[in-house]
């Protein structure tokens, strides 16, 4: 099983434009991230994690190939808005990609992409897309837990899968999910920034749960400009690090 980071980067994306802050005016990769993505290839099949806006273009530089189904955590522009790219998997996959996602993602994708599921419009290339309910994942998809978690007052969805779990854009975890993340090799949580936010960890809060849950190794993403790679990484406790876009991780 392995896991690649397709985006790590916070809802506008780093560099910011406009903006000249060291980050944003970095020579270092890893200060530059696209919207927060992950590619999961697990017991011979290749799951997405969130269509980003950049969705394309990190596919083509991660050369990861063309995943079977696909997961979204919550229905945010940063995390659905690149749905129409999944048009090119249809032609590979010759059929339509199961997509897993909870009812207010579904009726987001829907207002979002209204072209693609009315019944007026046919043709001009239409992406196919079986939306399916996350708690229908057990039927065929044992491996992969949909967890509630909090994004501000909003109850989104994180997935363990195996022995890995992802959380973005979260601000609090249930207990009952807490106990679903015991035993975890690596865990992928969302922490925006230094200073706090309504509806994300920062990294002092993020820091606190990663210790809480206490897996082998926790990577922080969905990241915002305040957070420079290499200084910010000495901050960090010594099982922790932030990630990148193309980190690729063996579990
Ligand atoms: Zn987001
Ligand atoms: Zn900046
Ligand atoms: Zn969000």
């Amino acid at each position: 099983m392995w896991i690649k980071f397709l985006g790590t980067g916070t809802s506008h994306g780093i560099p910011v434009p406009g903006c000249q802050c060291r980050t944003c005016s970095s020579d270092d990769p890893r200060n530059n991230r696209t919207r927060s993505s992950v590619f999961i290839k697990m017991a011979n099949r290749k799951i997405l994690i969130d269509t980003a806006p950049e969705l394309r273009l990190q596919l083509l530089q991660h050369k990861v190939g063309v995943p079977d189904l696909i997961l979204f955590t919550h229905g945010h522009a940063d995390h659905i808005m690149g749905f129409d790219d999944i048009r090119t998997f249809n032609w590979r996959n010759s059929k339509a990609i199961d997509c897993f996602c909870d009812i207010k993602t579904k009726n987001r994708l829907a207002e979002a992409f209204s072209y693609i599921f009315s019944a007026e419009i046919r043709g001009g290339g239409i992406p196919k897309a079986n939306l399916k309910s996350i708690d229908k994942l057990y039927q065929g998809y044992k491996d992969i837990k949909p967890l509630k978690v909090f994004h501000g007052k909003n109850e989104i969805i994180g997935y363990r899968l195996g022995e890995m779990a992802y959380i973005t854009d979260v601000s609090g975890i249930p207990k009952n999910t807490l106990e679903q993340l015991g035993n975890l090799e690596l865990l992928v949580l969302g922490a925006l920034r230094w200073t706090e936010h309504p509806t994300h960890f920062n990294i002092d809060e993020a820091i606190t749960i990663s210790k809480k849950i206490a897996a082998s190794k926790t990577y922080f993403t969905h990241i915002s400009h305040e957070v420079e790679h290499v200084s910010a990484s000495k901050y960090l406790p010594k099982n922790i690090s932030f990630a990148f876009d193309g980190l690729k991780l063996k579990i």
